[in-house]
């Protein structure tokens, strides 16, 4: 078949260029790109295999390293998984991984071409760093179950050719054709220059990675393959004897995420099933954490032999975030994907694996507070799940878990934004429960929360006035899952969740409450025009109005009934595509606010304006409850008839 001519997709050749024109003094990455790509490849090729062992038959898997001193080529051979025609347009043509895009985007905002270098050395990106030290590049492919190869060709210079070609066995060779060595380059075809990168970047990589290396002997020299890593599986080493540097390539290449993991836990467990491992907290939540199910996971070995990436068995869906890998001698080579759920020692090793996940958040909550933080502002919100999906450890996990409250986030008192700076840095905004159970006062009946949309607006929420002034501490839980979380345990170490938000939870104690009743009720008489006014107006979404003394400077506030589902829910649950009724709420009037007092001697006088304050004092309420006005033109209306009003009483309109 002809030659045939392709572009590369506009950002690849964007990329391309950069590679080419960087004069980054670290170019030696472009090898750990290419032997990661090639280990890769091999993984891609064991699933494959294993989930069809009748189809394939038996290889030896292996990566090789082919210095030409002569002709100044390098080739990286493997015999994984190979690319299809189609597969190499999709992956090499174009830019197929997030992270380079993500690459792209950060060399894009760092203009400047030392920055972007830097950059280079963080993400790798992948086969273009071959353009870093290569003028041309072939790179040819045989996918695994085909017949026939392919071979792309390219210069770097936004095009690249593709054609037929042959390859024993499947698998991917790429052939750099070195650029002339620069001064103070290094030569990419010294043995000891090859081996020592090999060494730094690529020792632990589990299939053997071999080299054609000079053997000197009685004074000739002769070539002999030999195999450059030392294979020996990071995990299995003393961490003592691990460097820093080796659990950083590690993790990188494990995760291909290019910052550093926020931490490292390293598991060995010896009991009725063996297996040790190395997991990271990644330090930041991947773009797409939550709908990936590819990138990371926990790679499952059996003694030392890749089994599966992302094995899902090992870890439950809310710790999904978490990279690395186990390894158990304790477990049939030959283990299927379905036959792994069912496994007992696969539950041993999720159990003790999680109870060390536990055990070593809890040690960071305690001991490095800032960093815990950190943990939670990038995976809270999917760890917190796991009070709904794991049941079992739904106390633990509350126990880790953070939240906002009233006393971490003050209402919005100043205006100041100095002051509030200041507040802002003098704390964190985070509390776990347990530091909110050793605040709780005496007679506190449990453990307040209110639920809404955002914790800043929900701190300055007139149901928290009487909570405030009797100094009690509330939950600013704004986060969707928070009301599931609060919908299945009524109760975290014997203190009940109360919900602020409801009509049953009051700050008041026994005897103040029939104190503040008597009082109530003796304002009954006086409320009643005004009661039968707004109800005749609002039935279809009130399903009572009465006075209260929930509040205590603002005039009123919405709550539910004892059963009703919240404000939040109802949308949550209209978001997700289900029929809910609407709730009706009741409407809570604070007697004490002058507005109210007002309103109900309005009523009582038979007042015409009445309608209008009342149903603007319920959408004011409604608004600050999160909800949204079902008419805002009506509402938009009444206020600037009331406006009109309150202006009408101080100054006359212009001529
Ligand atoms: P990355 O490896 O970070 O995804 P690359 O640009 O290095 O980015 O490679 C893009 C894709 O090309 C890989 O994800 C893989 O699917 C494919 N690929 C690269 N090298 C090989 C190889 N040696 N064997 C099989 N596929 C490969």
């Amino acid at each position: 078949m002809a030659q045939e001519k392709h572009f590369f997709q506009s950002e690849a050749a964007e990329l391309l260029k950069m590679m080419i024109h960087s004069v980054y003094s670290n170019r030696e990455i472009f090898l750990r790109e290419l032997i990661s790509n090639a280990s890769d490849a091999l993984d891609k090729r064991r699933i494959e295999v294993l989930s069809n062992s009748e189809e394939y038959g038996a290889y030896e898997p292996q990566i090789r390293v082919l210095r030409d001193k002569e002709n100044r080529t390098l080739t990286i051979l493997d015999n994984g998984i190979g690319m299809s025609r189609e597969e190499i347009v999709e992956y090499i043509g174009t830019i197929a991984r997030s992270g380079t895009k993500e690459f792209l985007s950060a060399a894009g905002r760092n203009g400047s071409s030392s920055a972007r270098e830097m950059l280079i050395g963080q993400f790798g990106v992948g086969f273009y760093s071959a353009f870093m030290v290569a003028d041309r590049v072939e790179l040819v492919s045989r996918r695994l179950g085909a017949t026939e190869a392919w071979r792309f060709e390219s210069t770097g210079d936004g095009s690249y050719s593709l054609e037929e070609a042959t390859l024993p066995e499947c698998g991917t060779s790429v052939k750099l054709f070195l650029r002339a060595a620069g001064e103070d380059e290094k030569d990419w075809v010294d043995e000891w220059v090859l081996r020592d990168i090999i060494r730094k970047y690529s020792d632990f990589i589990a299939w053997p990675i071999s080299m054609n290396c000079s053997k000197w002997k009685d004074g000739a020299e002769s070539v002999e393959d030999e195999v450059v890593n030392s294979r020996k599986a990071i995990w299995s080493r003393p961490e003592g004897e691990v460097t820093e540097d080796e659990y950083r390539e590690f993790y990188r290449h494990l995760s291909h995420d290019w910052q550093e993991p926020l931490a490292r836990l390293a598991l060995n467990a010896e009991g009725s099933v063996n297996f040790r491992g190395l997991l990271f907290i990644p330090s930041q939540a991947s773009f797409d954490i939550f709908m990936n199910e590819k990138s990371g996971g926990v790679s499952l070995y059996i003694g030392r032999v890749f089994i599966m990436n992302d094995c899902k068995d090992l870890i439950p869906e809310y710790l999904r975030f978490i990279r690395g890998v186990i390894d158990s001698e304790d477990l049939p080579l030959n283990i299927s994907r379905e036959i792994l759920q069912e496994d007992p020692r696969v539950r041993v090793i999720r159990r003790s694996t999680l109870r060390k996940i536990f055990s070593s958040l809890r040690k960071m909550l305690e001991g490095e507070r800032e960093k815990y933080e950190k943990f939670w502002s990038a995976f809270g919100g999917l760890f917190k799940q796991g009070v709904i999906q794991d049941r079992e450890n739904a106390q633990t996990i509350l126990e880790l878990a953070l939240f906002r409250s009233t006393f971490t986030m003050q209402p919005d008192s100043s205006e100041n934004a100095e002051v509030k700076d200041a507040e802002k840095d003098k704390k964190s905004e985070w509390t776990t429960l347990d530091d909110c159970i050793k605040r709780m006062k005496p007679e506190q009946e449990g453990l307040y929360y209110i639920t809404g949309r955002d914790a800043s607006a929900l701190r300055n929420s007139p149901k928290l006035e009487a909570f405030a002034e009797k100094g009690y501490e509330v939950l600013l839980l704004a986060d969707p899952v928070d009301e599931f979380i609060m919908a299945q345990n009524s109760e975290y170490a014997e203190k009940k969740f109360l919900n602020v938000g409801s009509a049953e939870v009051q700050a008041t104690g026994e005897s103040e409450r029939k104190e503040a009743e008597k009082k109530l009720d003796g304002l009954q008489g006086a409320f009643e025009p005004l009661k039968k006014q707004v109800m005749a107006a609002l039935s279809d979404v009130l399903s009572d109005v009465r006075l209260s003394t929930r509040m205590k400077s603002s005039p009123a506030c919405l709550v539910g009934d004892e059963n009703a589902v919240s404000m939040q829910m109802e949308q949550l649950m209209r978001a997700m595509g289900r029929e809910v009724p609407v709730a009706r709420r009741v409407f809570e009037l604070n007697p004490e606010h002058p507005v109210v007092r007002r309103l109900m001697s309005m009523a009582g006088a038979g007042n015409a304006e009445t309608g209008d304050f009342i149903s603007t004092l319920y959408d004011q309420a409604l608004i600050l409850d999160g909800g949204s006005l079902p008419d805002p033109g009506g509402f938009a209306r009444r206020l600037s008839r009331i406006m009109d009003m309150a202006l009408g009483e101080n100054s006359k309109p212009a001529p």
